[in-house]
């Protein structure tokens, strides 16, 4: 079976856009002019949409949507209290960040108050791959190596630096010499410990990069393997890996561009479900729920090795927006029981799904945390990406919004705003299980 690169997964093939709505047609054609070969869409019937509140989204006809894909908009579509800190702030300055401001400080102490002690600076970026290019960079200078591992299927973001250690992003050839892929944690791929199973493929590629004269650098993980499939089971798999990393004189980079910001339900961070202490952490979009920021949490040592040789400044990380933005997101997680309800409503789908499989054999594997689940579709035995893919446009025709991920996409990530309630999951496993059984 053929690997899928992420950005295929589920895309609109402009081949397949037959019967589009006329509005729909013509910003199709609009954006194709415009963005030529990088346009991605979503469904074979792109959405057209205009506004959103909590978990739902609202199309130009009027149309609504049950959001299970986001995770930018993490405690809710629009959620009014970071509407109005953001609408507040703008109205009274944004600009460059070579000022002094209150706010920024205040995100900066809050967000590093939710890390374990050693991790005390943070450097404000824009997005998950600039977080991630900083990441690498960081870990380079200090180890004095180029070598990194990632997994088969990762996706860390779209600089030079961090496609090269995003296999996900492939379409043709591997990635070079000074990357090296291991298995996604997939009990299969490492039947009894896994723990041990993935450790050990991580000594072999340290053994691999040294055998070929590359110093090792560092792991570089998402803590829920999102696009390798989402594997989150069991807690504590990957502290193992992260001691061989270390005892080779190497550093654990977490990116927590997917998991963090509470989804999994236990804690902030998926890297603390695995009881390890990342030497660095990067983040992205759910930060600030739509506005763009992200970050890299590391020792101070750390980030002082790296400033000393290069420095960093980003014109717009940090900016006041983005603090005021950050600082809600984090009111909101604790004010609305973010946390807890992702715990809650992430257990009652996976209990659902697992308990319909009886009635349902397409549905294989249901696994993850809190509000990330991967639900496998399959045939007997077999991964069934082609069905997945139906299963997506169909649950989007009855108005629901979910994607695929794993390196053969057949994968349903469920991973909606952290603010989904029992009855719109419930909609969801219903309608999931009238399609299967229809
Ligand atoms: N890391 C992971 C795990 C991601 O999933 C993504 C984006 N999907 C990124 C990094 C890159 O983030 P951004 O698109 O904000 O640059």
């Amino acid at each position: 079976m053929t690997t899928q690169q992420i950005l295929s997964l589920n895309a609109f093939q402009p081949e397949e856009g037959v019967g589009l709505a006329d509005d729909v047609a013509r910003l199709v054609a609009r954006r194709q002019r415009s963005f030529g070969a990088s346009s991605v869409l979503f469904y074979q019937q792109p959405l057209h949409v205009v506004s959103a509140s909590g978990a739902m989204i609202r199309t130009a006809d009027g149309s609504e949507y049950l959001d299970l894909y986001n995770n930018v908009p993490s405690v809710g579509h629009c959620h009014p209290k970071v509407v109005a800190a953001v609408q507040e702030q703008v109205a009274q300055l944004n600009c460059h960040t070579r000022y002094l401001f209150d706010n920024v400080h205040d995100y900066a102490e809050r967000l590093l108050a939710t890390f374990p002690t050693p991790l005390s600076n943070l450097a404000l970026t824009c997005t998950g791959s600039e977080s991630n290019d900083l990441a690498l960079r960081i870990v380079r200078q200090a180890t004095g190596g180029a070598g990194f591992i990632v997994t088969e299927t990762a996706y860390h973001g779209n600089t030079a630096a961090v496609t090269e250690v995003s296999p996900s992003s492939y379409k043709q050839g591997t990635p070079p010499r000074h990357v090296r892929m291991v298995p996604a944690p997939d009990p299969r791929n490492f039947p009894g410990d896994l723990g041990a199973g993935f450790a050990a493929a991580v000594r072999a590629a340290i053994a691999g990069l040294e055998a070929d004269g590359i110093r090792f650098a560092g792991l570089l993980v998402d803590t829920i393997f999102s696009s390798d499939g989402v594997f989150a089971d069991p807690p504590g798999f990957l502290k193992p890996a992260v001691e061989a990393v270390h005892a080779a004189g190497g550093l654990f980079i977490a990116d927590e561009v997917q998991p963090g910001f509470g989804r999994t339900g236990s804690g902030m961070w998926g890297f603390a479900r695995h009881e390890v202490v990342p030497d660095v952490v990067t983040m992205g979009k759910p930060m600030g729920n739509g506005i763009a920021m992200g970050g890299v949490v590391t020792r101070p040592e750390l980030l002082a090795g790296y400033c000393d040789a290069f420095g960093y400044f980003n014109t717009f990380g940090g900016n006041p927006v983005a603090a005021a933005a950050g600082l809600a997101v984090l009111d909101v997680i604790a004010e609305d029981g973010l946390i807890d309800n992702a715990a809650q409503v992430g257990g009652h789908i996976a209990e659902r799904l697992a308990a319909a499989r009886e009635r349902c054999p397409a549905i294989g594997d249901v696994r993850g945390a809190g509000l990330y689940l991967g639900v496998e579709i399959v045939s007997g035995d077999a991964p069934d990406p082609e069905g997945a893919k139906r299963l997506i446009n169909a649950l989007r025709d009855r108005h629901i919004l979910i994607g695929a991920a794993g390196a053969l996409g057949h994968v349903l990530k469920v991973r909606p705003p952290l603010c989904l309630t029992l009855e719109q999951a419930d909609r969801f496993v219903d309608t999931l299980e009238d399609l299967i059984s229809a």
